[in-house]
């Protein structure tokens, strides 16, 4: 059963090596087809080089695992909340990537330096707490899912404009219209995390950039006066 979806998925988890975004079997990606009764996701714990389409694990909105031989990744119920509480939401990623992974160990939010940014995500990207022990120790995984859509809906953040979250002490998710999509903006977020960085070692006193700013370049790209690319 979805094939293409499967297919789909597999690719955009052959994405994160090649962006040099996971290193071993760190990372996972998923999307969930048309009508959101499933969603695929990577395996647990395979090599991304023995990685294969038909490895894919469909999954149920329950938590079930529909089909594949092999156990659905680990993080399997965090993307299930996302799923669940965003219809907006078509794909999510989670990596290890170097510098988001750096900026979650230290708790910190990315602040919006640049235009680069703003293209993509409006506003800084927040770091969220690290779990309490009650919720590693009920339900890890689906606790750090809880955790994302509760504090997006109490940021009042509008979900497809903040593309990404950081997890204290863990790391980024990030997530799109699809797979592919969530991919591309695990990408930008691993290079916005990587000029954040220099840009305070260049000057600790650096500031956001003017909110004017980083309103024209998200907007230009997003939203009913986009006009950035082809029509
Ligand atoms: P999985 O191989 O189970 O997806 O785990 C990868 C990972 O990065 C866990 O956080």
């Amino acid at each position: 059963m979805l094939e293409a979806l499967k297919q789909k998925v597999y690719e955009a988890n052959m994405l994160l090596p090649r962006y040099g975004l996971v290193t071993f079997t760190w990372g996972n990606v998923s999307a969930i087809d048309e009508e959101r009764k499933y969603f695929v996701i990577k395996p647990s714990g395979v090599e991304y080089e023995k990685l294969r389409p038909e490895d894919m694990v469909v999954m149920d909105l329950e938590g079930n695992r529909v089909e594949g031989r092999l156990n659905p990744s680990s993080d399997t119920p965090t993307h299930l909340e996302l799923y669940k509480a965003f219809p907006e939401i078509g794909g999510v990623v989670h990596t290890h990537s170097s510098y988001a992974t750096s900026w979650a160990q230290a708790g910190r939010s990315i602040p919006c330096y640049g235009t680069t940014h703003a293209d993509y995500i409006y506003g800084e990207v927040p770091c969220l707490r690290c779990l309490t022990k009650e919720e590693i120790d009920e339900a890890y995984e689906a606790n750090t899912g809880h955790l994302i859509v509760n504090e997006f809906k109490k940021m009042n953040k509008e979900i497809m404009a903040v593309p990404a979250v950081l997890c204290k002490n863990h790391g980024p998710f990030a997530w799109g219209k699809d797979a592919a999509d969530a991919v591309h903006n695990a990408v930008v977020l691993e290079e916005v995390a990587k000029m954040a960085y220099r840009a305070e070692l260049i000057n600790p006193e650096i500031e956001p950039a003017p909110q004017e700013l980083q309103d024209k370049h998200y907007y230009r790209k997003h939203g009913a006066n986009a006009y950035y690319g082809q029509q």
